[in-house]
């Protein structure tokens, strides 16, 4: 637990910058779903816009993953590697999942794209992910502690009959793509670490329309619900500060 890193001033400026990068390119990976679309014409655009930016891709190469986007569509929860046969299709729900580094420090961060027009019941879980997210920067202020974070997410994402997918959590961020703590999705309001100024964390639910629990495809990271049904997916990167959280992947 002593391990998590307290970022200084100058330090945060650096991982403002690198969010910014990342929230600019999920900007336009965004406007680029549509259907017909493949998941690797998705991914070669996000390569070309981060070396434009001088930046350099965080997952490419992360435990050999070999992208620099996390593409996945419906009952994929994440980690869904791209590929040429993978097209878009109306109805799909891609989770674009996106990070930097940028002169030494990441940046991380999530959206669910609803393609064309999809189901109510698509749209209704994609939304509530998007507030679960929100609730759990909410509860990211000094003094609370990680658990608040968990049971904030997973309050409103049980009110709405739906579950947070288990096995995947957030986690501190910084010189590395995934430092401590983990941030789980659940947990006991109370509970585990205390939260102080200049931690950097990603926060990022990952919520199932049934159950919570999930499988691992053949490729070794595509992880699929078990039941295969939906799932949506929103991730920030955030610092905790002395007036509450401040949201390093939104344009402000
Ligand atoms: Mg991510
Ligand atoms: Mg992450």
């Amino acid at each position: 637990m002593s391990q998590v890193e307290i970022k200084s001033k100058d330090e945060i400026a650096l991982m403002r910058e690198a969010g910014r990068i990342v929230c600019e390119i999920l900007d336009e990976l965004e406007k680029a779903v549509a259907p017909g679309v493949t998941t690797w014409e998705l991914d070669a655009l996000a390569e070309k816009l981060i070396y434009e930016k001088g930046a350099r891709p965080a997952f490419k190469g992360y435990l050999g993953f070999p992208c620099c986007l996390c593409a996945s569509i419906n009952e994929e929860v994440v980690h869904g590697i791209p590929s040429k046969k993978r097209k878009l299709a109306q109805g799909d729900l891609m989770k674009l999942d996106f990070g930097v580094v940028y002169r030494g420090f990441f940046g991380d961060s999530a959206r669910t794209v609803p393609v064309g027009k999809v189901s109510a019941e698509a749209q209704a879980l994609v939304e509530a992910t998007r507030q679960a997210l929100e609730k759990g920067i909410a509860a990211a202020v000094p003094g609370n502690r990680l658990g608040d974070i968990g049971h904030a997410v997973q309050r409103h994402v049980e009110a709405r009959g739906y579950s947070v997918a288990r096995g995947f959590s957030g986690h501190g961020i910084g010189r590395k793509l995934h430092e401590q703590p983990e941030v789980n999705n659940h947990g006991e309001p109370g509970s585990g670490m205390k939260l102080r100024p200049g931690m950097t964390l990603a926060i990022e639910p990952m919520v199932n329309l049934g159950t919570w629990e999930v499988a691992l495809l053949e490729d070794d990271w595509t992880a699929v619900t078990l039941d295969h049904k939906l799932s949506a997916h929103f991730e920030h990167t955030i610092v905790v500060t002395e007036h509450g959280p401040e949201v390093l992947t939104r344009r402000t």
